[in-house]
């Protein structure tokens, strides 16, 4: 059965969508069907609104820090319906939000979506992935191809600007150290926090 909402160690996550413009070669999509205490991630069909709130509404959510949008696929492919549960979770539930996402959301979206995410979003982890825009499209692959990347500093900055906690990672092992070490140091110029995951 589709999992929509799941636990991973202390932080409930949702999985509202599939889609995603890249096809990383270090996805754990490619790996595993299934994280933490979801059956599947694989979704049958997006769900609606109405019935990512029933499953928060129906979990308990007590011992959750923060409801993370993540899941298999990209959360901001579906920004408006990211937006509505947002707020839910802000103003009924009152639990702090962070958005997992690879940072290429305003290319989906055709517009800059970052001053959207003011009040909505608590924090933000973004998959910077590599040290410039050749490395990234070889490990994203990203149908948007070299301008990816681009896109993915400019949310960056954004985000700093507009979002408290702003985190950007790569994936260990799937570019040189080298390349890490110096995306460790664009972490560093544009003041945000820097993970290896
Ligand atoms: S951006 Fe995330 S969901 Fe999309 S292919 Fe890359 S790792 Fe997988």
């Amino acid at each position: 059965m589709s999992s929509i909402l799941y636990r991973y160690g202390s932080r409930y996550y949702i999985n509202m969508t599939n889609r995603c413009p890249c096809s990383c070669i270090f996805c754990v999509r490619d790996q595993t069907p299934t994280l933490g205490d979801a059956d599947s991630l694989w979704l049958d069909r997006e769900p609606t609104v109405q019935e990512v709130k029933d499953a928060l509404l129906a979990a308990d959510l007590s011992s959750s820090e923060e409801i993370v949008f993540c899941g298999y696929g990209e959360p901001t492919e579906r920004f408006e319906d990211l937006k509505e549960i947002a707020a839910f979770i802000k103003n009924d539930l009152k639990k702090r939000v962070r958005l997992d996402t690879n940072g290429l959301g305003s290319l989906i979206n055709g517009r800059d979506i970052v001053p959207e995410l003011k009040g909505l979003v608590d924090s933000v982890s973004i998959s910077l992935n590599a040290k410039d825009e050749e490395e990234y499209l070889h490990v994203t692959r990203s149908t948007f191809g070299l301008k990816s990347y681009k896109a993915v500093l400019e949310f960056i900055e954004e985000c700093r600007a507009t979002v408290n906690g702003v985190t950007v990672s790569v994936v260990g092992g799937y570019i040189p150290q080298e390349s890490e070490d110096e995306c460790a140091r664009i972490a560093a110029r544009m003041n945000v926090a820097f993970r290896v995951r």
